[in-house]
């Protein structure tokens, strides 16, 4: 479903992410952990184009995602593949000024061709799946983080996408608004969605991925499943970092 081959990313001298390979199957739930600067978020967001690779390929079901295209043409490349994948980030990202159904709706009627009517529908399907189909017509500032998150998540997954991908999107949530989000993605687990999760909540990981994979200055350091990563690490490197966590 998804494959990083060799993915090198530099900002000036600092190089962030140094050979990185991963596969990911269809239906597989894996958890990115590692400590602040190893390029989690660098890896996730090479992962959908939000930043360019210097070295290294991406794919999402065979298709190249930095595909050596140029211009409209990478555009429109690029805008497709997107379309199949969905991110959620800390910090929501919801846009303030539109309705909770409207921030799901825009991308179906606007990306996908739908008819207001039927991104409608849409929303309040996956709105309901997220416990807030009530709440289509209330603006985002009403609600409380784990309500926004929720949002978020609704909106992503109402594109319909082949792989969902979590950036922290727990980590700027009061700690008691924190379940509510992870059981939404719980749910998601249990169908099967293939997702790639960036965490810092070991118990989380622990109970959610099928395979864990530690990062750390850039590479993956150790990669198995939770009950070896997190009971039985190889590395010492690995154990330096959870020892925090216990
Ligand atoms: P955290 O757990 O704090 O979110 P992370 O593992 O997600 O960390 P990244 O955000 O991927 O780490 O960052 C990896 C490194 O790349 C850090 O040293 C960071 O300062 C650097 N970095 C990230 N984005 C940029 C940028 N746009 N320009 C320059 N340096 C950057
Ligand atoms: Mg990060």
């Amino acid at each position: 479903m998804v494959e990083v081959r060799n993915a090198h990313k530099r900002y000036g001298a600092l190089e962030v992410l140094k050979g990185i390979d991963l596969t990911v199957d269809r239906g597989r739930i894996i958890a990115i952990i590692g400590p602040s600067g190893s390029g989690k978020s660098t890896l996730l967001r090479s992962i959908n184009h939000l930043e360019t690779l210097n070295e290294g390929e991406i794919f999402l079901d065979g298709v190249q995602v930095n595909a050596p295209l140029t211009g409209a043409a990478f555009e429109r490349h690029i805008n497709a593949v997107r379309q199949q994948m969905g991110m959620v980030f800390q910090h929501f990202n919801l846009f303030p000024h539109l309705t909770v159904g409207r921030n799901v709706t825009l991308a179906l009627t606007l990306l996908k061709g739908m008819s207001e009517a039927e991104a409608r529908e849409v929303a309040r399907d996956q709105l309901a799946k997220v416990g807030l189909a009530d709440r289509m017509d209330t603006h985002p500032a009403r609600l409380s983080g784990g309500q926004k998150q929720r949002v978020a998540i609704a909106r992503a997954l109402a594109m319909g996408p082949k792989v969902m991908l979590f950036d922290e999107a727990t980590s700027a949530l009061d700690p008691e608004l924190v379940d509510e989000v992870n059981l939404v993605m719980k749910q998601l687990a249990a169908e099967h969605m293939t997702m790639l999760i960036v965490t810092h909540e070991m118990r989380f990981a622990e109970e959610v991925a099928d395979e864990v994979l530690f990062m750390d200055g850039g590479v993956v350091v150790e990669q198995g499943p939770p009950a070896e990563i997190f009971r039985n690490p190889r590395q010492e490197r690995t154990r330096g970092f959870l020892r925090k966590y216990l």
